[in-house]
């Protein structure tokens, strides 16, 4: 007996979850399909920075929620940028406003996941843990799913949140197009010494002296940090991301005690890719989130855009079922697909270029770096730009444009 939700999101990760709150909150029974147990732990900090858009994003389509990310999370009210050792930048912000969101929260992605939980069990949204969906039919008419297991779900729409290596997009037949960035990051997680914590203060250190000239950026979270070092091209991962080779480089940068306090080291190069389509043919499947893009994390692009993605997801497809008409219908997923599009390349392009400003090796970027780094001293400009390297352009991704 197949099951027959009016929308199936596939994938419990953190923008399948806000997919289903959105499509709850418009009154479309919803259905999750997650491949893992219910008892599966998630790893790391991953995506520590919710920016104030995406708070104000989840308390809309679950009333409080925004604040109760808020209020778990963290505000840095400093942060600095050091050039070879020298302090090049400095900025202090006031505190943030209170009864409103702030302008961002820190806080680890497992928590993050874990209060969309809490909201999708107050909603009642059904889960189904342990069913891995294997193949999809798309019609006109809408989507047979098959989970590992054998059962079959039949629907009208499909939320592929599935993540990276997502199957809802290889049975969409949607490819990805990019790049991947030739260097590879180390990011450690430590927990913070409750007792004797350190200054709340987000520290990116281009060629820090202290690792030869490699960068260093530190960002601090509800419970610990991120320190993220950026290898050289020719160096041997294995030394630097092996707990013993972690035990011996974080002394040097952070206090030594850290290095007794490591909870999750992570090596990557950074895949800066984006879905051919958001949409398939029938108009049938929309991809959000890692299923529809990969970027770098400068920029916090990753989740941020996912939850954009996840709501305007959810408008579309509630939108398309009051449609009466067939084009109205392809209408508004069309309109999902291209705005996201949109957003998904502008997003990956500016996580290039916060890539390209921090660590590019040209002649003439290694230039800029440096004569920004003398000039900072006596024209505060300079010490800006070199700060705004590792989040990309200030600008946002083009305007949303799927109405509801
Ligand atoms: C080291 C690191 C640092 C990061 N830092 C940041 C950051 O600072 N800011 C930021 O915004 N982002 C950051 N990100 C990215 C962020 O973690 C991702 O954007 C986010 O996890 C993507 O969420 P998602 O829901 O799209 O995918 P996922 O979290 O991957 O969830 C996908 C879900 O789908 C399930 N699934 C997979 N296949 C199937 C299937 N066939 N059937 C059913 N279920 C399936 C999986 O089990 C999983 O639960 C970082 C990532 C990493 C690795």
């Amino acid at each position: 007996m197949p099951h027959t939700p009016a929308a199936l999101v596939v994938g419990a990760g953190p923008v399948g979850l806000t997919a289903a709150l959105a499509l709850h909150q418009l009154h479309v029974p919803v259905a999750i399909l997650e491949a893992e147990n219910e008892n599966r732990q998630r790893p790391g900090s991953r995506a520590i920075y919710l920016h104030n858009d995406t708070l104000r994003l989840l308390d809309s389509i679950s009333p409080g929620l925004g604040f109760v990310m808020a209020r778990h999370g963290l505000v840095w009210p400093v942060k600095r940028t050091l050039f070879r050792g020298r302090q090049v930048y400095m900025r202090h912000y006031p505190d943030p406003p209170s009864g409103q969101l702030p302008p961002f929260t820190s806080l680890p992605q497992v928590e993050i996941e874990r209060y969309l939980w809490d909201a999708c069990r107050a909603a009642a949204i059904p889960v189904h843990w342990g069913e891995r969906v294997e193949k999809l039919e798309i019609s006109g008419d809408g989507v047979k799913a098959v989970t590992g297991s054998g059962k079959t779900w039949i629907g009208p729409y499909v939320v592929g949140a599935d993540g990276s290596h997502s199957e809802v997009r290889r049975q969409a037949g949607i490819g990805m197009e990019g790049m991947r960035s030739a260097n590879t990051f180390i990011v450690v997680d430590v927990s913070e010494d409750v007792l004797e914590p350190l200054p709340l203060e987000r520290v990116f250190h281009y060629a820090h002296p202290a690792m030869d000239g490699r960068n260093v950026l530190f960002v601090p979270f509800s419970g610990g940090w991120r320190v993220d070092l950026q290898l050289f091209s020719g160096d041997e991962v294995s030394a630097f991301a092996e707990l013993s080779g972690v035990e011996g480089w974080l002394p040097q940068v952070m206090a030594a005690k850290y290095a007794q306090r490591v909870t999750w080291v992570s090596t990557y190069q950074f895949l800066q890719v984006v879905a051919e389509r958001l949409a398939d043919d029938f108009r049938r499947v929309l991809l959000v989130g890692e299923a529809a893009h990969l970027f770098a994390p400068f920029g916090a692009r990753g989740l941020n855009s996912g939850v954009s993605d996840a709501v305007l997801a959810a408008r579309a497809i509630a939108l398309a079922r009051q449609t009466g008409d067939e084009g109205g219908r392809l209408q508004a997923i069309d309109a999902f697909a291209e705005e996201r599009l949109r957003a998904s390349r502008y997003n990956r392009d500016a996580a290039g270029t916060a890539l390209e400003h921090i660590q590019g090796e040209s002649p003439g970027m290694r230039m800029k770096r440096t004569a920004g780094a003398l000039l900072a001293p006596v024209w505060n400009d300079f010490g800006r730009w070199l700060d705004e390297g590792p989040y990309g352009p200030r600008s946002g991704p083009p305007g949303v444009s799927t109405k509801y």
